[in-house]
C-alpha cells in the first residue's frame, strides 16, 4: 500500500517563483536585529547581531566566534536595541528549510523523486555551516569496490563493520541521494559527514567520505547500507516514478521533522 505525503508551506506564489534553483541559503532583503540562538548541542542560547538577514524565530542559523560552524536555532528576535558592537559576534548563514513536493514512506527515510524537493546543496545547509575557501583534491580509480549485495567484499575490518552497521541502524544516515549513477550522503558522526559514490546499478565505485580516510569507512559503509535500504522500498512501492526520474533523495523522518516542520508556523501536511 502506498502512503504518498503532500507537504505544502502556505508561501506567496510570487516569492515561491523568485527561489533560485538550487537554493543553498536564504537571500531575503535584511533586516538589523539581535537575536537569541540556542545551540542544542551545546544547550545554549546566546545573543548575536544580525545585519545580514531578515530572521525569525524558528531559523537555522551559524554565526562566526566560538560556536562557528554548529547549527543554531533563532528563540528571540528583538529589532529595537543599542548595542557595542565589539560585544557581540554575528549571524552569518541561514538554513533554507523551504521545501515543497511530495514525499513517499520509506522505512527510516522519507523518500522525493522530484529533483528540486530536496536538492543536496540545499540539504547540506541544513546540517553544515557554509564551506570556507578551501580546496580539496581527491583521486579517484574508478574501479568497483562492490555489488551492494554484497558489502562484504568492501573489506572493512569488524570495528569499523560494527560501527558502520550501528551507524546505519541508528539512522544517521540523514539524507542519502541518486540522481542517475551519481550519490551523496550526509552521515552524523562526531560531525556531519559527506559521502559520495557512483552507482551503476548494484555496482559501486567511487566511494568517498570527507573524514578523509584512505580506506572505508564506516560513515562510507552506513551509507551503502542505507542506500541498499531505501532501493528496497523504492523497488517494492515506487518503481514507475523513480524509473521516470532516474533520481531519489531521501531524508531521515526525525531529522525532517526537527528541520522542516518544527522550524516553521505554517504550512500543510496530508497523509
Ligand atoms: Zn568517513
Amino acid at each position: 500500500m502506498k502512503h504518498p505525503i503532500g507537504f505544502t508551506a502556505e508561501i506567496p506564489a510570487d516569492k515561491r517563483e523568485a527561489m533560485p534553483t538550487p537554493v543553498q541559503l536564504c537571500h531575503s532583503t535584511p533586516v538589523k536585529s539581535v537575536v537569541q540562538v540556542h545551540f542544542p548541542r551545546k544547550n545554549r542560547t546566546l545573543g548575536y547581531y544580525n545585519d545580514s538577514f531578515d530572521l525569525h524565530r524558528g531559523d537555522l542559523v551559524y554565526v562566526d566566534g566560538k560556536l562557528a560552524g554548529q547549527r543554531g536555532r533563532v528563540v528571540e528576535v528583538s529589532y529595537h536595541f543599542k548595542i557595542k558592537l565589539s560585544d557581540y559576534r554575528r549571524v552569518v548563514a541561514v538554513a533554507d528549510t523551504e521545501v515543497h513536493g511530495t514525499f513517499y514512506l520509506a522505512g527510516s527515510h522519507l523518500v522525493t523523486f522530484a529533483r528540486e524537493t530536496l536538492p543536496y546543496s540545499k540539504v547540506r545547509s541544513w546540517f553544515k555551516a557554509p564551506e570556507q575557501e578551501e580546496t580539496y583534491v581527491t583521486g579517484h580509480d574508478s574501479e568497483t569496490l562492490c555489488d551492494l549485495e554484497h558489502l562484504d567484499d568492501l573489506q572493512v575490518s569488524s570495528a569499523i563493520a560494527d560501527r558502520g552497521y550501528t551507524y546505519y541502524l541508528e539512522d544517521r544516515v540523514k539524507y542519502i541521494c541518486l540522481d542517475g549513477p551519481y550519490g551523496r550522503a550526509l552521515v552524523q558522526g562526531s560531525t556531519m559527514y559527506e559521502v559520495e559514490f557512483t552507482c551503476h546499478g548494484r555496482e559501486i565505485s567511487d566511494l568517498l567520505c570527507d573524514c578523509f580516510c584512505s580506506y572505508t569507512c564506516k560513515h562510507e559503509l552506513a551509507a551503502m547500507l542505507q542506500l541498499r535500504n531505501a532501493l528496497v522500498f523504492i523497488e517494492k512501492y515506487y518503481a514507475d516514478q523513480y524509473n521516470a526520474a532516474h533520481y531519489f533523495a531521501a531524508i531521515e523522518k526525525g531529522a525532517f521533522y526537527t528541520l522542516v516542520v518544527d522550524s516553521r508556523e505554517s504550512g500543510s501536511i496530508t497523509v
